[in-house]
Parts: structure tokens; sequence; C-alpha cells
């Protein structure tokens, strides 16, 4: 019965790809509770599980903020800081609003490495998308956006800095942690 549930355990952070059935998961999980492995018990419910090749795993939100990013700072950084300030682990968020300059990055997929694309002119975040996990140990905000130029022409990719003019993001926290780690396949840090 014990080895029925760790096996479970290591399938899910193997990142195997087999199809799976979710009532394995409830299935593993009540055979725990009558094991009395009550520490396996939390375990489980607290990671991430696959159907196919998806990972997955179900929150609820918690707090939600209103946020104005400071004329100046770094757009990215700001909503870093942020989220440390308010002990937030996990959290999507969006925002829009215009930076002095920027740098986006593109992932190459066949080369697995980002490269890097500086504008310095001012710029209108059209829509800023992104969310808060833990990379290293540290809050990290990944964060992708439209930018537009006074033509209306529009640039987008990975934002991963750029001087604020003015930002107005909604923060949506959410009741888990998000870590990211190195996954082979893609060569990202990736989380689940
Ligand atoms: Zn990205």
């Amino acid at each position: 019965m014990r080895d029925s549930v760790i096996n479970c355990w290591d399938e899910t952070h193997a990142g195997q790809i087999e199809p799976r059935d979710t009532r394995f998961d409830i299935l593993s999980i009540s055979m725990a509770i009558f094991g009395g492995h009550s520490k396996i018990i939390v375990d489980l419910l607290s990671s991430s599980h696959e159907w196919g090749c998806m990972h997955y795993r179900e929150v609820d939100t918690t707090r939600e903020f209103l946020l104005r990013l400071e004329t100046g700072a770094d757009w990215r950084t700001e909503i870093e800081e942020f989220a440390e300030l308010k002990d937030i682990d996990a959290a999507w968020f969006n925002a829009m609003g215009a930076v002095q300059d920027a740098e986006v990055w593109f992932y190459d997929q066949t080369e697995t490495e980002y490269n890097s694309v500086s504008f310095d002119e001012p710029l209108e975040i059209a829509a800023c998308i992104g969310n808060i996990s833990m990379l290293d140990d540290e809050r990290f905000a990944h964060t992708h956006a439209v930018l537009s130029r006074p033509s209306g022409q529009a640039l987008a990719g990975h934002l991963n800095a750029g001087t604020v003019f003015a930002g107005e993001v909604y923060l949506r926290a959410l009741d888990t942690d998000l870590i990211r780690e190195y996954d082979e396949t893609t060569g990202l840090d990736l989380w689940l």
C-alpha cells in the first residue's frame, strides 16, 4: 500500500508523460489515509498532477492588489519587490502603461537560448501579462508584453527590463508556491 503511494509521488515528479486517470490520484490518497501516512497525504495534495502531457495544479486566489509603478524604476523589478514585500510566492498579473526603454527577449527554440533586443525609445505598454513564481530561491516575475511605437507599430516579447514611465498593475495572489526548475525538453525553467 505504501509502495503505491510512493510510486504515484515519483511518477508525478519524474515528469513522465503517460496518460493517467485522476481517479488514480484519488485512490492513492485514500489508501494513504487508511495507511496513516499523513505526511505523504499532505505532499500529494499540494503537488502538481499530470493529465497526458499536461501538468496542472488547482489553486485558489487569496489577495488581490492594484499597483502604480514608480516612474524611473524597472518594470519587472517593481513587481518582484512588491511580491517580496507582501510575501507572495505565486501570482498572476496584467498591466498597462508606458516605458522609456525596453529590453525584450526572444527564445530561440533550436538553440534553446534567449536572444535579447533593446529599444532605447519611449514605448507604450499596450498589454502586459505575467506571473510570479520562485526561481533560484528568488521571486521572479515572468513578464510578457506588447509594446507600441508612436506609429502604432507593435513590438512584443518577453519583457526582461524596461524603465517605467507609468504603469498600472492588477495582481492576483494564489494560495500556493510555484517553483521553477530546469526542463530538459525545452531548456527553460518551468513550473509544476
Ligand atoms: Zn517568457
